[in-house]
Parts: structure tokens; C-alpha cells; sequence
């Protein structure tokens, strides 16, 4: 068997006689020599296993899946038939949604049964998809093996955060490490074993890294947050510190294609290491310290979008924004989304108030 990758595409694009935008990116990821995709048409069903079967012998690092979305951005009912019959070839390898239908604030996100949506812009660069699915296979191998310092050397976590982030995975994916140091005789047999889809943990692990890890401020801050966090407000953020903060940012799994991500702690050391005079924690307003000791004019100080003044603690999105567009705004300007679930060492969505 090669070592390529191996990436099984189910696209109704295949089934078309002309050659369209779709089918043209697909087939120049073929060229690339670390990949090898699979082409279905979802119509074929009944093919599927002995295809697969034949192809790559069931050793799929990631599938990738068209499907049509509903004007409300809904899986239709027969996509869950699709996904259960995938996972019954292919049961801890992660299943992307690709389609043209999905809204910007979706993108990225897992949808229904699927660990993640995608559009076509995601195909469109084999070079940061091969890193993606490198590193799939390496958390899938880290899995089998269930050495909780592989994964988090995949992750480049900083030392400081790792207890913290070995907690904060999902209670499966958790388990499944540690079974693994404690039991050896296990190793290899995590496929046959697993009966549920609570129990495969590369599956398991890519929602998380996509629906927290990465996308609920708390490990990792995106721009705002970053911005928020030194003081600052967010033009003058990207202009002027992320020019400085380039060995901060997160470059571990998915880093190529997802928007970049800034390791708090990080973030923190950072400071603490240019704060040469001591100036640091003398008052109660870290956030003023962090821009007093990175020099930020004060028409760049942050503010908040609700009362206009100073040093918000925080984002909060709009009642009524479907869009869910984020703004720094104080704890007291804000309040906690009531209907969102509470997550340790994730920050709660917040509401602006009215
Ligand atoms: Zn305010």
C-alpha cells in the first residue's frame, strides 16, 4: 500500500458530462503527488464499499462530501443516509461538507453530522490541503497510539497549557489517551472496537478543534480578542502588533486553512517579557497596562461599541445579527447568551444589551 494521502471525494460533479469549475479544482488536486482522491457520485451508492474497498483499502484519511443545503442552511434528510453509510466504510475518518450554499459565518463550522463545511476555496490550494490531511492522519495515528504528548506536540501546545487543554477535550477523546497508556493491548484495534459515534476520537477531536478549540476564545484568540485583550482596537492591531507577534501565532493542525489564531498564553509571555521596568500589575486595568507598555497612541485605545469608552473586557454579538458579527464591548454593557451551553476554559457567548 503507499503512504499517500488518501482523500475520497463524493461529488455529483462526477456524473456530469461537461467538465465544470468544481470538477476542474478536484482533478488539479489529483496532480498533486502527495494525494490520492477517490471520485464517487453520491448516486452510486450500492458502489461505494467495494470502490472504496478496491481504491484505498478502507484507509481513508479524509472524505469529502457535496451537499446541497435547504434555503434555511439544513442538511436534507437523506445527507444523514449518506454520512451513516460513509461511517460504516469509513468510521473514525472525518467527513467535510462541501458546498457553494453555505453562509461566511458557517464556513468552517460543523453542520449536522459533518466535523466541517468547506467551499470550493478550500480546494482551490492542494498545497495547505495536504497539511490538512498530514495532519489528520497524524491525530488519527496519535489516537491509536494514545500518547497524550504526541497530540499535544502536534498542537504546538505551549508547556503552560497543557493540563488545562488535555482537560478540556471532549470526555471521549480524553478517555481514548488515556486507555491507550493504561492498556496496551488495545493498540490497533480502535476501529473494529468502536460501536458509537461518541467513540471515535479523531472524528470526535475535529468537531471539537472546529466548533471550540479554535473558533471560542479561550486557548486560542483570534484578532478581536487579541485587539481586546492588548488594548487596542482592531485596525490598529493588524497594522501595527501582528508584524510582532508572528511566533505567537497557533501553526498546528489546520492552521493553513483556517483565519490565524493567536495562543494567549503566549500572548501574555510576550508582554511579560518586554516589561523590562516592572510596570506590569501595579494597577487593576491590565488592559491600559498592556497598551501603555506597547505605546498605542490613545485614539487607538480600544472601546467599547455599546458606551464608547474604554478598555472593554470583551466580544458580544448583536440580539438580532444573524450574521453573529462580533464587537468588543464591557462585561456591563453585555450580557450572557442564556441559550448557549457553558464550556470550561471557553468564554461564554455574550449579547450586546440593548
Ligand atoms: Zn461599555
Amino acid at each position: 500500500m503507499d503512504d499517500k494521502l488518501k482523500v475520497w471525494v463524493i461529488d455529483d460533479c462526477f456524473a456530469k458530462a461537461t467538465t465544470n469549475g468544481r470538477r476542474s479544482l478536484i482533478d488539479s488536486l489529483s496532480e498533486n503527488s502527495a494525494i490520492r482522491i477517490l471520485k464517487s457520485d453520491p448516486n452510486e451508492f450500492e458502489n461505494f464499499e467495494s470502490k472504496v474497498e478496491s481504491e484505498f483499502s478502507n484507509q481513508i484519511d479524509l472524505v469529502i462530501v457535496d451537499y446541497k443545503l435547504d434555503a434555511q442552511g439544513q442538511i436534507f434528510s437523506n445527507g444523514s443516509d449518506l454520512v451513516s453509510l460513509i461511517r460504516r466504510i469509513a468510521l473514525d475518518t472525518p467527513i467535510f461538507l462541501l458546498s457553494v450554499d453555505i453562509r461566511s459565518e458557517d464556513e468552517d463550522k460543523s453542520i449536522g453530522d459533518f466535523e466541517r463545511t468547506i467551499s470550493d476555496n478550500y480546494l482551490s490550494n492542494s498545497e495547505n490541503m495536504v497539511q490538512d490531511v498530514d495532519s489528520l492522519r497524524a491525530i488519527s495515528n496519535n489516537f491509536k497510539s494514545g500518547n497524550k504528548d504526541i497530540l499535544m506536540s502536534l498542537l504546538k501546545c505551549p508547556d503552560f497549557d497543557q493540563d488545562n487543554l488535555l482537560h478540556a477535550l471532549p470526555a471521549s477523546v480524553r478517555k481514548s489517551l488515556k486507555s491507550k497508556t493504561e492498556n496496551s493491548e488495545h493498540q490497533g484495534s480502535l476501529v473494529r472496537d468502536v460501536q458509537h459515534k461518541e467513540d471515535i476520537p479523531t472524528v470526535q477531536f475535529t468537531r471539537w478543534f472546529f466548533d471550540f478549540f479554535y473558533r471560542v476564545p479561550g486557548f486560542l484568540l483570534d484578532s478581536l480578542s487579541c485587539a481586546i485583550l492588548l488594548g487596542v482596537d482592531l485596525d490598529y492591531f493588524e497594522s501595527n502588533i501582528v508584524p510582532n507577534i508572528q511566533e505567537q501565532l497557533y501553526d498546528g493542525p489546520f492552521s493553513k486553512t483556517v483565519e490565524k489564531r493567536w495562543w494567549k498564553t503566549e500572548l501574555e509571555s510576550w508582554l511579560i517579557d518586554m516589561d523590562a521596568s516592572g510596570a506590569l500589575g501595579r494597577t487593576t486595568n491590565r488592559f491600559c497596562e498592556y497598551a501603555t507598555l506597547l505605546r498605542v497612541p490613545k485614539e487607538n485605545w480600544s472601546k467599547c461599541v455599546v458606551c464608547g469608552e474604554s478598555w472593554p473586557e470583551t466580544i458580544a454579538v448583536l440580539s438580532e445579527d444573524q450574521g453573529q458579527e462580533k464587537y468588543p464591548v464591557h462585561i456591563r454593557c453585555s450580557e450572557p447568551d442564556a441559550e448557549a451551553d457553558r464550556h470550561h476554559y471557553f468564554s461564554q457567548p455574550r449579547i450586546v444589551t440593548e
